[in-house]
């Protein structure tokens, strides 16, 4: 099955939480956020971009 690489950019990351609102691969740490992990299935991929698509700073990408 085809896997996607998730780049977070913490330090761009303002932890508004928004993105563990959509997705549970987003969890809160500390004042920011983290991925639980950073290769996903497509499967995992809908809610995944909506994290990176709901982000304000853009600190989550998807590489295809
Ligand atoms: S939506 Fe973006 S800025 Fe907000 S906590 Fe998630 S990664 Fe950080």
């Amino acid at each position: 099955m085809k896997k996607f690489k998730i780049k977070f950019d913490r330090e761009v990351c303002i932890g508004c939480q928004a993105c563990t609102s959509v997705c549970d691969n987003w969890i809160r740490d500390g004042d920011k956020v983290k991925p639980k992990k950073l290769e996903i299935s497509e499967n995992e991929l809908k809610s995944n971009k909506e994290a990176e698509d709901i982000c304000p700073v853009n600190a989550i990408k998807i590489e295809k």
